[in-house]
């Protein structure tokens, strides 16, 4: 069955010039990239992602993290695979979330660690499951940045809105 998941490299992984091996990793699934762009996380989208990590100890770090805020890199590289099964491939390829625990030839068992304040930096985001998935995506790309039909969409006429073009 075809499926679509977020992926996000997380500052870490963008500090530690992981992107090629990342990218590198993730074209072993033979799955299609069908839209990326790097992203200035807002605190308001950090804690809409991690909306279901509200009441955790590590909350306000873990919105620091995907600010980029801990690895002074403003930054992620937001993308959504597509194609058969994307969401158990890409989960197993990526490793569990606690680094420590995931397989070593995963890639969060490759390059993540535990920073001494117990934060677990695992250098990308994965959707865990297709419902997740279509939150993570809608919340993160509009549908004109997508190059496939994922999810129904409608048009509407936006009047006044304001929009930078170039000059
Ligand atoms: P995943 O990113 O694997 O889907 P979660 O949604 O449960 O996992 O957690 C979101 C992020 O919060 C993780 O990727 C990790 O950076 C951090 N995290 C999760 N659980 C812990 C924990 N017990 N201690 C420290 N950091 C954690």
């Amino acid at each position: 069955m075809n499926q679509q998941a977020l992926i996000l490299i997380k500052p870490d992984g963008l500090k530690k010039s992981l992107t090629g091996n990342i990218l590198t990793r993730l074209s072993e699934t033979k799955l299609e990239i069908v839209a990326a762009k790097m992203v200035r996380v807002n605190r308001e989208l950090a804690a809409e992602h991690y909306r279901h990590m509200k009441e955790k100890s590590f909350f306000e770090d873990l919105i620091k993290y995907i600010q980029g805020e801990l690895h002074d890199r403003r930054k992620v590289m937001a993308m959504v695979y597509w194609g058969e099964d994307a969401i158990t491939k890409i989960r197993q390829l990526s490793g569990s979330t606690n680094p420590e625990e995931a397989d070593p030839t995963t890639i969060r068992g490759s390059y993540g660690r535990i920073t001494t304040k117990g934060l677990y930096e695992n250098v990308l985001h994965t959707s865990s499951n297709e419902a997740e998935a279509e939150r993570e995506i809608k919340l993160w790309f509009q549908p004109d940045e997508i190059i496939v039909d994922l999810y129904p969409t409608k048009t509407m006429t936006i009047e006044k809105a304001k929009k930078i073009v170039w000059a």
